[in-house]
């Protein structure tokens, strides 16, 4: 049996650009489908677009700060077209490098929505991306689902007046108060570039503390940063509605209160994107959440067809998916070993102001392997001391007692997820309290902290269960 292409992906975002391309360096004969955007979520609706918003967001705060430097500068105001036109440019930049970087590999591109047909055989029809295409069908020996995730809402009554992260980004204007639901990253992430570029934010969850799942020490030095920033946090709250009173939107939460807004929006989770890809003429096979069930090797039920990234709803981050798709490639059409990743020392980065970073376990998660060494440290960092800002860096070493390895490290504080990839390989190296110890620090520097940390600040026992 001839096929086509020996490779298909469809979707050409993170994962699946590196997978087509990596395929493509072994020899593989490949395409690419796309329907929406090439770069897919995180180039075009995620961390690109975001990354910049926040750091638009922080030049107003800089601006205040730099007066205890000295300088007599004053704020201005903030165009908001004028950022989102920069910013669009800036994606259209990287749309353009993805098309080329793909067409120079000699890779196939493949405008339009991608519906298998059977299990090497896919419908390209006619989508937003490519709309007057005609549509035509593809074969391929291997076909690799990496069609991302979508924004989801609750469904309670006035959830069509919401918007999401998709929508935030190509607002006309920047909405003067905002209600964001959920405390997951994209709450707070957008949490702080509304509330630095001057809305007044409102932030409703439903839990006792921001970020679930995050160490809880951090969480809490979380919910501090959040007020030091002038956000209303509404705990254990849920909306239970939201309608449109005058010009005003209302969301009513479930204690009671009544919330009036220019803008809700909704930071409630993703979903995997398996919409109308015709799953059923396979034998794919999902979870209740949609997930694409894949194996160890990320094939799914149906031989031949994998599934990587965000649709599998395993690590739902950029550079895992990236990892997924290379390491799927060199399996497939490489004649070396193929390139591991360690996924369980994943650092991780919420880009609030100031972000949050970390990498391994949370001290909950390290206590359930043994006793842990916990060394805290909370200071003010040096530009603060004459800022005058209220800011405070925070940092945690978890350490294994027994072993004395540094199972975890987690920094709240200006330039976090800056400080961390480095302690990210420390982390993965599984390299022990003494082997931080040994090490020289920068001075000075916040981050001479993570090396300077002498004294145990507590011995946490091992959890029952
Ligand atoms: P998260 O899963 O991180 O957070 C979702 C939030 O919504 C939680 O606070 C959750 O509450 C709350 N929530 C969920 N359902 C409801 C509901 N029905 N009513 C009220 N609250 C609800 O999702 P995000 O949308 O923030 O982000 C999705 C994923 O995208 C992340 O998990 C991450 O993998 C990725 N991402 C990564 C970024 C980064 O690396 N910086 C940035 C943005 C996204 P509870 O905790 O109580 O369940």
């Amino acid at each position: 049996m001839s096929y086509d292409f020996d490779l298909l992906v469809i979707g050409a975002g993170s994962g699946g650009v590196r997978c087509a391309r990596i395929a493509a360096s072994h020899g593989a004969r490949v395409a690419i489908a796309e329907s929406r955007h090439w770069g897919g979520t995180c180039v075009n609706l995620g961390c690109v677009p975001k990354k910049l918003m926040v750091q638009a967001s922080e030049y107003g705060d800089m601006v205040d700060d730099s007066h205890g430097f000295g300088w007599t500068s004053t704020r201005g105001t903030h165009d908001w077209g004028k950022l989102m036109a920069a910013k669009d440019r800036e994606i259209t930049r990287l749309n353009g490098i993805y098309v080329s970087m793909l067409e120079k590999a000699g890779i196939t591109l493949l405008t339009g929505h991608a519906r298998f047909v059977d299990g090497h055989t896919v419908r390209i029809e006619p989508s937003p991306l490519a709309p007057d295409e005609a549509p035509r069908t593809i074969t391929a020996e291997r076909i690799v689902i990496a069609t991302g995730s979508t924004p989801v809402k609750p469904d309670i009554p006035g959830a069509e007046l919401a918007i999401t992260s998709d929508e935030a980004f190509h607002l006309p204007q920047r909405p003067e108060r905002v209600v964001i639901i959920g405390s997951g990253y994209i709450g707070l992430e957008f949490a702080g570039i509304f509330a630095g570029l001057g809305s007044k934010v409102d932030l409703v969850y439903r839990r006792d503390l921001p970020l679930r799942g995050f160490d809880e020490e951090m969480r809490s030095a979380m919910a501090e940063a959040i007020d030091a920033r002038g956000i209303t946090q509404h705990r254990h709250a849920c909306s239970t509605a939201i309608a449109k009173e005058g010009a005003d939107l209302v969301v009513t939460l479930d204690n009671g209160q009544r919330l009036h807004t220019d803008c809700v929006f909704m930071a409630t989770g993703r979903r995997p994107k398996i919409d109308a890809l015709g799953l059923e003429n396979t034998a794919i096979t999902t979870a209740d959440n949609g997930r694409i069930k894949v194996d160890m090797n990320s094939e799914t039920a149906q031989p031949g067809v994998y599934a990587i990234g965000d649709v599998t709803d395993r690590i739902n981050l950029t550079p895992v998916a990236i990892a997924e798709g290379h390491n799927l490639a060199d399996r497939l059409f490489g004649k070396g070993p193929a390139r591991q990743w360690c996924y369980a020392t994943t650092p991780k980065a919420v880009f609030f102001s100031p972000p949050l970073a970390t990498v391994g376990l949370t001290e909950e998660e390290a206590a359930r392997n043994g006793v842990v060494d916990i060394y805290f440290t909370r200071f003010t960092p040096m530009r603060h001391t004459l800022t005058g800002r209220t800011r405070k860096t925070v940092m945690k070493l978890v350490v294994d007692q027994k072993s004395q390895k540094v199972v975890g490290v987690h920094i709240l504080g200006d330039d976090a997820p800056e400080m961390l990839q480095g302690v990210a390989i420390a982390v993965t190296a599984e390299l022990t309290k003494a082997d931080f110890d040994r090490t020289i620090g920068i001075h000075p520097t916040s981050a001479e902290e993570l090396v300077t940390m002498r004294t145990r600040t507590r011995e946490t026992p091992k959890a029952e269960g």
